[in-house]
């Protein structure tokens, strides 16, 4: 193992990130990549191949992050690299429809049944906002119920108590978002069927939606309880409210048909990003026709994109979906399996408290012995803890997410090679976490 570790200190991304903290705040693109959780120097990364990622001072890392999801094919995989370059050679972006964004929704309706109509956008929060304003124009109300812990991207609404990033760095709201855009949003906590009977009691005829993150990934992984989805699906359609799944993370990642292709509860409105840009920036919401045609141009409720659809992105995307079949799935499930199976027992071994929960092939640690249901539970961990393992880990060339409050993600090109370097690794993590 020794020809594994690298030292903690890796000055050629400490350069780049000093660079990037004079012309970016906090040296970065999107906070939790700054490692703040977990302090440490971010690395940088150059290149990835299968389930590896190389960094700037030249380390190879077995990549348990996967982009935060997108690449369940692995990097570079070869036919996704070959419709990228066959789409590029024909142009960037033509700001017209394309035959492309067709095909990319004809392949979303086709996997995914309560998605009769299908707008693509280009980030998971683009989809939430606006799911949430087409939700809120369909039935003329105002109030939006989401959950605590549940991260819908940084709309201004529904940053409020959200999640991964927010609760890393122990924000429970943000400056910038008005009392105004917050008071029209319910968080309530996870997993509480009576607490959210509750709410529409409390404003009938107000609520216009709920959105749910269809088995949560952004406060670790913290799956519904059996009948959760089906109970909010009934409340919602019992108070004429509409219920918006949003699969950003868990679509086309956890079954073909995302979590819907596991619970089957069906949703008015559904939301998508990640795995199906294929490593681009494409996203996705849809569902009922009915709610779908009051979207402009056919309806009154505006929503564009100069880059919706783009043709780079959309082929891509397509690219990925069309080789993620059923051996696909199994792959990246019985792979993810083994890991969890090695994590399990590598900090049994050491007699660390910990649950590993899973969701399909996501899954995620909370050094706890108890069972982690809400936002407060995964609260409760021993987050210090996970920043040993995860140095631990990075340093024997295994990177982790930097945030105990986040998915791990594998591919269908971590071979045993890749499984092999975690087991190894994973002795001294445990030791570590200790
Ligand atoms: N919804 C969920 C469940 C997510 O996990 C995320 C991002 O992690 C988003 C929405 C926002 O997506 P994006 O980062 O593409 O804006």
């Amino acid at each position: 193992m020794s020809e594994l570790a690298y030292p903690y200190e890796a000055p050629a991304s400490q350069a780049l990130f000093d660079r990037a903290a004079a012309v970016t705040p906090g040296g970065v693109n999107s906070p939790v990549r700054a490692f703040r959780a977990v302090g440490g120097t971010p690395r940088f990364m150059v290149s990835g191949t299968g389930p590896y990622l190389t960094d700037a001072d030249g380390r190879e890392y077995v990549d348990l992050v996967c982009s935060w999801g997108p690449m369940i094919l692995g990097h570079s995989h070869p036919e996704v690299i070959a419709a990228v370059q066959d789409a590029v050679a024909r142009g960037t972006s033509f700001g017209t429809p394309g035959e492309g964004e067709v095909a990319l929704a004809e392949e979303i309706v086709a996997r995914v049944e309560p998605v009769e109509q299908v707008r693509l956008v280009s980030s998971g929060t683009e989809a939430t906002m606006s799911a949430i304003r087409l939700a809120r124009g369909f039935t003329q109300r105002s109030k939006v119920i989401k959950f605590a812990g549940c991260y819908h991207g940084h709309v201004d609404s529904l940053l409020a108590a959200a999640g991964s990033g927010v609760a890393t760095f122990a924000l429970p709201d943000t400056p910038g978002v008005t009392g105004a855009q917050a008071g029209d949003t319910i968080v309530l906590p996870y997993n509480d069927l009576d607490a959210v009977r509750e709410a529409f009691r409390a404003h009938p005829g107000e609520i216009a939606c709920l959105i749910t993150e269809a088995s949560p990934g952004n406060m670790g992984v913290v799956p519904p309880a059996d009948g959760f989805n089906q109970g909010l699906k009934d409340l919602c359609a019992e108070n004429g409210a509409l219920y918006i799944s949003d699969e950003v993370m868990t679509g086309f990642r956890t079954s073909r048909a995302g979590w819907f292709g596991i619970d089957g509860v069906v949703p008015d409105l559904m939301t998508f990003g990640k795995v199906m840009g294929g490593g681009f920036p494409a996203a996705a919401f849809g569902g009922r026709a009915d709610v779908m045609a009051h979207l402009a141009p056919a309806g009154p409720v505006y929503q564009a994109g100069t880059l919706s659809g783009n043709p780079v992105a959309t082929a891509a995307g397509l690219a990925q979906l069309r080789l993620l079949d059923d051996a696909a799935y199994g792959k990246v499930n019985a792979v993810s399996r083994e890991i969890q199976g090695l994590v399990t027992d590598a900090l049994t071994k050491e007699g660390v408290a910990h649950r590993l929960q899973t969701a399909s092939n996501m899954f995620s640690v909370f050094f706890t012995d108890r069972p982690v249901r809400n936002y407060e539970d995964a609260k409760a961990q021993e987050s210090f803890r996970f920043t040993a393992f995860f140095h631990s880990l990075l340093a024997n060339g295994v990177y982790l997410p930097p945030s105990s409050f986040e998915s791990w993600f594998v591919s269908t090109a971590h071979d045993e090679r890749a499984v092999q370097r975690i087991a190894d690794a994973l002795p001294a993590a445990a030791r570590a976490a200790a």
